[in-house]
């Protein structure tokens, strides 16, 4: 989740207080060996350390078996993002996105002058995927297609033979940008490959979200380097705390982290939308950290009416006025969660 800059940012609640379930974070936080090489690297914060970051995207190349030109580490991927789209869309050139889907994209159009194009997710009671098809069809000429897979809010997933099909029938000079912010979460297919294939793609990655990272900032936009090249001269050369590198670096080298967190929050979330749909609300079929609950009633009601108990759920969606999002927290802040929803619920004044 990004920072709103303009006015209708919302009040913070009180970190400290309460449980928070309302930004698609990892109650987990950063693993073992990403402290201690925090704790290591700690005494050299006095300089830049520029071979830090060759190291690491070396390293996140070599796994994925991607050539190092196209890898380059940001703070968090949220400024790659907003690049790719300053840089890819115009006043001639639309940002296409999915509704509901992540809003980022949109608020770097603003500054790009593009015009923003929303397609809702297909088949919305069901599968919730993005509507590629649909997507293909909003614009002659679209500067960026955003697909966020799994989708943020839902947590649903777009089949990855979808996704083929956007790429291959794109007109030429239109970017297509794969956030991947959740993939380790899902069982669905990563997109990486594309880029060795030279297509016109744009990867995004984070540690902020499996890898428990969110505020310590580290992520990748992988693609062609011709690509990827141009984003850096939108937002200068800035160069990268090197405790974010060194916890990067120590993450990626654990091979145990990703399928024991992945495992262990798949589980928590299955528990939770079992438990929501066997008391009749409907959930969107999540293959990530956190899902859509419709509540059947303004979800800014319950939302209100949770964080006056301390609970702190998820935004609304204007497309979803019914709906309100879910992270999947730690088993005992779901089990607050659920008791405090329930009270919620049954209470006549939300
Ligand atoms: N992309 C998606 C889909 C997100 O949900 C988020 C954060 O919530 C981001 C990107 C940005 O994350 P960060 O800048 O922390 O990498």
């Amino acid at each position: 989740e990004a920072r709103l800059a303009y006015a209708d940012r919302p009040k913070f609640a009180d970190p400290n207080k309460g449980i928070h379930i309302d930004a698609n974070e990892n109650p987990l936080g950063p693993s073992e060996g990403a402290r201690a090489a925090m704790a290591n690297i700690l005494p050299k914060g006095g300089r830049y350390e520029f071979s830090m970051q060759t190291e690491l995207e070396e390293t996140f190349a070599k796994m994925q078996g991607l050539d190092p030109e196209s890898v380059n580490a940001y703070a968090g991927s949220t400024e790659p993002l907003h690049y790719t789209v300053l840089a890819y869309t115009s006043a001639s050139k639309p940002l296409v996105i999915a509704d509901p889907g992540y809003e980022a994209p949109m608020w770097a159009a603003k500054a790009s002058g593009a015009e923003v194009i929303k397609v809702p997710l297909a088949d919305p009671q069901g599968a919730a995927s993005h509507d590629i098809k649909a997507m293909l069809a909003a614009s002659p000429t679209p500067g960026v297609i955003y697909v966020c897979n799994p989708n943020n809010p839902t947590g649903t997933v777009t089949p990855k033979e979808e996704i083929d099909q956007l790429v291959a029938g794109v007109p030429k000079g239109t970017i297509v940008l794969i956030d991947e912010a959740y993939i380790h979460f899902s069982d669905t297919p990563s997109c990486l490959h594309m880029v060795k294939e030279g297509k016109d793609v744009i990867i995004l990655r984070t540690f902020s979200k499996l890898y428990g990272m969110a505020g310590i900032r580290m992520g990748f936009v992988i693609g062609r380097p011709d690509l990827i090249n141009k984003l850096p001269s939108l937002g200068g050369q800035n160069s990268l705390p090197i405790t974010a590198m060194a916890a990067a670096k120590a993450s990626l080298e654990d091979p145990e982290l990703v399928p024991t967190r992945k495992k262990l929050i798949g589980e928590i979330r299955t528990e939770n939308l079992n438990w929501l749909k066997s008391k009749g609300y409907h959930v969107t079929p999540s293959d990530s950290n956190c899902f859509m609950l419709d509540v059947k009633r303004p979800g800014k009601e319950v939302l209100a009416a949770m964080a006056a108990k301390d609970v702190y759920i998820g935004r609304i969606w204007p497309a979803w006025p019914t709906s309100v999002r879910i992270t999947v927290g730690s088993r005992e802040e779901m089990a607050i969660f659920r008791k405090t929803f329930e009270e919620v619920m049954n209470s006549s004044t939300a």
